[in-house]
C-alpha cells in the first residue's frame, strides 16, 4: 500500500529554520516526521536576522509567538544613511499604529540562535516529531510507495516521503532538480556581533541601520533585548568563488570601507574577528518535487539576503506544505503540486527583488542621487504599500492574502 504519511513519517533532510519549522507544522496537522540533521547538534549560527510581520503571522500558526517576543527586539525604524555623504536617505517607521494598522503584526530583529532555539523546543515538545543528530542524507530512491532514504555511512531508512530542507547546497535537490551549484553573486558579506556597551553611544539605539556606499553597504542592528549588536558588512568581489563560514580579512574589508564616514569606521574597527560568507542565490524554478520529493526553504529558493526574508519564506514553506498536505488527505503527489503552485511565484518574487534590492543598496554616481531622490521623498505609506505584497504574507492555511 502507498504510505500516505499517517502510517510512515515523512524524512526531512536538514534541521535549519526550513526543517524544524516544516516539522512542527506538520505536527500540528497530525502527521509525524524524523529530522535528519548531518551535524552532531542543532543549533544556528551566532548572528542575527530580521523577520517582518509576514514571519510573525508564521509564529501564530506554529505556537511560538510568545518564545519570539520573549527573546528578539522590536526596532522603531529601518534607516537607510549615505555612507559617503552621511546624509539620512529614507527612514521607515517601524512598530507605530500606522505599521500595525498596515501589516496587523510587527516587525523584529532576532538572535539566530534564539528563533532556531524556539523552534527546536516546540519540536521537542511535539511526540509526533523525531529530532536525529549525525545524519547525513546522502541520496534517496522512490519507490512509488514510499521513500528509501540513504545515509553515509550505508545506513537507510524508509519513510512516506522525503522533505529536502538541506539548505543552498542541497544533495536533495541535486536530485530532484539538478541544475548544479548556486550561483555565486560576487558579493561577500563579513558578519559578527559586538557587546551593546562597546557601541558608540551615537549608533547605540533600537534601530536598524544601513549604511549604503559604492558596492559595500553596512547594516547594524541590537539582538538578544539589546543586549549585544548585529554587524553585516558586505562588498563586492570576485576574488573569492564559494565557501560558508571561514574567517574574514580584516585588511580587505577596511580598504573595501575606505572614505566612509566615520561612524562605519568607529563599528568596523570594533570587531577583531569576522566571519565570511560568499553569497550565492539561484534562479527561480517552478520545479520543487519529483515523487515523493519535495524542496523546501533554501534547498528550493535560495536568496540574496537584501530584502531579509530567506529564513521567513522558510517559516512560511513550512505551514503552506503542512496544509497542502493535509487537504490533500495522503495524496501525496497532488498535495507536492499544490505546495509549489502556491509557492514559486511568490519566493521568485522574492528572490528577484532581493538582486534588485542589493542593487539599490550598492549604488554609486547618479544612481545613488536617484536613490536620495525617489526614497528621500516617499511617505512611510508609501513605504509600506512597497512591500504589502510581502508582509501580508500567508493565511493561517498557507495560503498569500494577497
Ligand atoms: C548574511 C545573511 C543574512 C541574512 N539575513 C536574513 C534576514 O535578516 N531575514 C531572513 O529571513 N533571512 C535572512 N537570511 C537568509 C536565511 O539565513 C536563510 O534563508 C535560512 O537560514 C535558510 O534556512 P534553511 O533551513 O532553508 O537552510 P539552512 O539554514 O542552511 O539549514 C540547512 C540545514 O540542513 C543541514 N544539512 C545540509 N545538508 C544535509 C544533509 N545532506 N543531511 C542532513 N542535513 C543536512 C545543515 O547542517 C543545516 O542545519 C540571511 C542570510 C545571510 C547569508
Amino acid at each position: 500500500m502507498s504510505a500516505s504519511g499517517r502510517d510512515l513519517p515523512f524524512f526531512i533532510a536538514g534541521g535549519g529554520i526550513a526543517g524544524l519549522a516544516a516539522a512542527l507544522a506538520l505536527a500540528h496537522k497530525g502527521y509525524p516526521s524524523h529530522v535528519l540533521e548531518r551535524e552532531d547538534e542543532f543549533g544556528e549560527v551566532g548572528a542575527g536576522i530580521q523577520i517582518g510581520p509576514n514571519a510573525f503571522r508564521m509564529f501564530k500558526v506554529l505556537g511560538l509567538t510568545e518564545a519570539i517576543d520573549a527573546t528578539c527586539v522590536y526596532p522603531d525604524a529601518l534607516v537607510t544613511m549615505d555612507a559617503l555623504s552621511g546624509d539620512l536617505v529614507t527612514r521607515i517607521p517601524l512598530n507605530t499604529n500606522a505599521f500595525r494598522k498596515a501589516f496587523d503584526y510587527p516587525y523584529a530583529v532576532i538572535y539566530r540562535p534564539d528563533l532556531h532555539g524556539a523552534l527546536l523546543e516546540a519540536c521537542k515538545a511535539e511526540p509526533a516529531v523525531t529530532l536525529e543528530t549525525g545524519a547525513r542524507v546522502s541520496g534517496f530512491e522512490d519507490t512509488g510507495e514510499r521513500v528509501r532514504v540513504h545515509f553515509e555511512g550505508g545506513c537507510t531508512l524508509e519513510g512516506a516521503a522525503l522533505i529536502g530542507a538541506d539548505g543552498l547546497w542541497s544533495k536533495v535537490r541535486e536530485a530532484v532538480i539538478g541544475d548544479g551549484k548556486p550561483h555565486v553573486s560576487g558579493h561577500i558579506a563579513y558578519r559578527a556581533v559586538l557587546p551593546a556597551p562597546e557601541v558608540p553611544e551615537d549608533l547605540r539605539r533600537d534601530t536598524v541601520i544601513l549604511w549604503a556606499g559604492p558596492k559595500t553597504h553596512l547594516v547594524h542592528y541590537p539582538l538578544h533585548k539589546s543586549e549585544i549588536f548585529n554587524l553585516v558588512a558586505v562588498f563586492h568581489s570576485d576574488r573569492y568563488e564559494e565557501g560558508w563560514n571561514v574567517f574574514g580579512d580584516v585588511a580587505e574589508l577596511q580598504s573595501r570601507f575606505a572614505g566612509q564616514r566615520p561612524q562605519v569606521h568607529a563599528m568596523l574597527d570594533k570587531i577583531e574577528s569576522w566571519r565570511m560568507w560568499v553569497l550565492c542565490d539561484r534562479e527561480p524554478t517552478k520545479v520543487w518535487h519529483k515523487g515523493r520529493a519535495v524542496l523546501t526553504g533554501d534547498a528550493a529558493h535560495p536568496m540574496l539576503q537584501y530584502l531579509a526574508q530567506g529564513a521567513c519564506m522558510a517559516m512560511e514553506d513550512g505551514v503552506c506544505l503542512a496544509s497542502k498536505i493535509a487537504t490533500a488527505e495522503g495524496d501525496l503527489e497532488t498535495a507536492f503540486r499544490a505546495f509549489a503552485a502556491s509557492r514559486y511565484l511568490r519566493t521568485g518574487r522574492v528572490q528577484l527583488t532581493a538582486r534588485f534590492y542589493g542593487d539599490v543598496y550598492h549604488a554609486a554616481g547618479v544612481a545613488a542621487e536617484l536613490r536620495a531622490m525617489m526614497l528621500g521623498s516617499r511617505a512611510p505609506e508609501a513605504a509600506y504599500q512597497g512591500v504589502r505584497w510581502l508582509y501580508a504574507g500567508l493565511d493561517d492555511d498557507g495560503n498569500q492574502v494577497l
